[in-house]
């Protein structure tokens, strides 16, 4: 049967670098079909919503997600339900897909990319699974009071029911079991309640995996381990506002926000698959956007979604032989060397393929 795949290019750099990620699936021996909708500003422009019905319809009828990019500074006038970034959380939100995958790679021959020492960095290889619909970011009560004395007062929630953190925690065992088997939990145990069930749950869950081997960390220590030894992680799980600060963190740690995939899961594993960078509008249209953060996420797609782990690595190990052979966009070259298009790069990646 065929994969149906919901490619959803957007705004900006979108439609360029996500026609090089479906060139590169074509060139793979297996059956796919391709269904285009328009998100983001090009979803207002086309059906005057950024995450219009019928994209949401197309999304939930595929076996997966190829996404671009959204985000154009022509809209950002219009109020803030109909701005193109509004389509990435509604559509997550929509799908329900809780768990947020950032890996961060270093390719030997990016290492100098990184503002970390290269042996730091050489062989850098980990992976964030981030809680992406609970936490702070979305718990009640939150809001601004006035106090009795007249003093206003901020004040968010963070909560985290049972069955979020058991979700989540078992994506990222079943992650840890398709790398290295090493799954550090990063909580703040020692502070706060919501943390010390977040570690419980963890530990409860990690009984059902006794082949990976499940640590913990405070997120503090966490913030720290990760400039001074990355390499000492695998998978790192963890809830929405550490992860979205760890993940940042971890992203820098390899300097190129062109090379970096990520994916949005629920809990069958269905998701939506985009690069890390948004729409570049100051690049758009030039045909120079580097198009692997793209094509490595349709390999995550093949990997999580589609069962399809061969033909991920056979795509990884592509754009690993273009580096090698010295193909670079502009985003990743160093000062005057030779630089390649959104186009060649994708040629060149097929051709290795
Ligand atoms: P950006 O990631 O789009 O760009 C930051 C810088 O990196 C720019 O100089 C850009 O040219 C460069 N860059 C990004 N991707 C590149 C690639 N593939 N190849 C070469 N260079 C690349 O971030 P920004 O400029 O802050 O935001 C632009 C728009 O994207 C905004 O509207 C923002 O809201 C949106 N955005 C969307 C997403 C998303 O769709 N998930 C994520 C982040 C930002």
């Amino acid at each position: 049967m065929n994969m149906k795949i919901a490619v959803l290019p957007g705004d900006g750099i979108g439609p360029e670098i996500t026609a090089e990620a479906v060139r590169v699936l074509k060139a793979l021996d297996l059956k796919f079909e391709f269904e285009e909708a328009p998100i983001g500003g090009a979803g207002y422009r086309a059906l005057g919503h950024p995450l219009p019905e019928s994209t949401l319809e197309l999304a939930r009828a595929s076996d997966a997600i190829l996404f671009g990019a959204v985000g154009d500074f022509s809209l950002d006038n219009l109020p803030r339900e109909l701005r193109p970034e509004q389509a990435i959380l509604g559509i997550r939100r929509a799908l329900n897909l809780f768990a947020n995958f950032r890996p961060a790679m270093v390719y030997p021959e990016l290492v100098n990319a990184s503002s970390l020492k290269p042996e730091v960095v050489a062989g850098l290889d980990l992976l964030i699974v981030r809680e992406l619909t609970g936490d702070i970011y979305f718990g009640q009560p939150r809001g601004v009071q006035v106090l009795e004395n007249g003093e206003r007062e901020g004040f968010d929630t963070m909560r985290y029911k049972e069955s979020e953190i058991r979700r989540v925690a078992q994506v990222a065992f079943e992650a840890a079991r398709k790398r290295g088997r090493k799954l550090c939990s990063v909580d703040k145990s020692n502070v706060l309640e919501t943390m010390q069930l977040w570690r419980e749950i963890m530990i409860e869950v990690g009984k059902e995996y006794p082949d990976v081997e499940l640590s913990h960390m405070y997120v503090d220590n966490a913030a720290m381990q990760l400039a001074y030894r990355p390499k000492q992680f695998d998978v790192i799980v963890t809830g929405n506002m550490f992860g979205d600060i760890l993940s940042d963190e971890a992203s820098m740690l390899t300097g190129s926000i062109g090379m970096l995939p990520s994916a949005s899961l629920n809990e069958k594993n269905f998701g939506l698959y985009e690069p890390i960078h948004g729409s570049a509008p100051d690049i758009a249209g030039k045909g120079i956007a580097n198009p692997l953060a793209t094509i490595l996420s349709a390999a995550m797609m093949l990997r999580y979604s589609l069962d399809q782990s061969a033909a991920a690595d056979r795509i990884e190990g592509a754009v690993k032989q273009v580096l090698a052979q010295g193909y670079r966009t502009g985003d990743i070259a160093e000062p005057g060397r030779k630089t390649v298009g959104t186009r060649e790069m994708g040629d060149a990646v097929v051709a290795a393929l």
